[in-house]
């Protein structure tokens, strides 16, 4: 069976290849701390959860795994502003909401049968292939 990363929900055994990717075992607990708790953590966010799963993985080691996660398409990267990188899961078109009370960020999704079009004005004959939205406020 062939596993795209789309149709891995975070309770699922992670495969032992993902996207041509064999899933090792810092490469699992890596994702598996994407996938668990969904606040675009840093690679030092990252490093920190996972190392108490597996004590001798180095910073270095977890950022190798998520640039292999993200060179293969799995994950992805979001940069805001001058922060340093984080990093997602979610691979469907979608924006971000940073609270800027907790400094968390999560996923903004588009309403089913909503597009873009129906409250921008986008230029004629514009083909939109990548979205990149960003809301700053604080959630109450
Ligand atoms: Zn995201």
């Amino acid at each position: 069976m062939v596993h795209n990363a789309e149709n891995i929900s975070e309770n699922d055994e992670i495969p032992a290849v993902i996207k041509g990717l064999r899933m090792t075992r810092q490469r699992r607990e890596v994702y598996k701390t994407l996938m668990a708790d969904r606040v675009h953590p840093t690679a030092q966010d990252v490093f920190v959860v996972v190392k108490d799963r597996l004590p001798q993985i180095s910073l270095a080691t977890v950022y190798n795994c998520l640039e292999a996660l993200t060179q293969h398409g799995i994950i992805k990267q979001v940069h805001f502003d001058r922060e340093p990188c984080r990093y997602c899961p979610n691979l469907h078109d979608h924006g971000h909401f940073h609270d800027q009370k907790s400094g968390r960020i999560v996923d903004v999704t588009f309403k089913p049968g909503v597009c873009l079009g129906d409250f921008l004005e986008i230029p004629e004959g514009a083909v939109i292939n990548h979205v990149e939205l960003t809301l700053r406020g604080s959630i109450h």
